[in-house]
């Protein structure tokens, strides 16, 4: 979050002016080497994260479970009629 010092308040990152002054005073702004560094982070996260393999295992095993509790649940209706 950008610190300016002159004004003593924090300003959001998209409130900066074009040169990365301060939009009040036109100081220069104290990123605290953060701001930058999480835009590079988002800019080189990939489009498409690969899904573990242990979260398909894991919707298989729900699909499973789901079904046989569907499958007795189907039963338990039968059986009341
Ligand atoms: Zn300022």
């Amino acid at each position: 979050m950008p610190w300016c010092g002159s004004c003593d308040r924090y300003h959001a990152p998209s409130a900066l002016a074009a040169d990365r002054t301060c939009p009040v005073c036109g100081g220069p702004v104290d990123d605290g080497g953060s701001g930058d560094g999480a835009d590079e982070k988002i800019a080189k996260a990939p489009a498409h994260t690969r899904i573990p393999w242990h979260f398909w295992v894991l919707i298989v095993a729900i699909s499973i479970y789901l079904g046989w509790r569907l499958i007795q649940g189907l039963i338990a209706l039968a059986g009341l009629f």
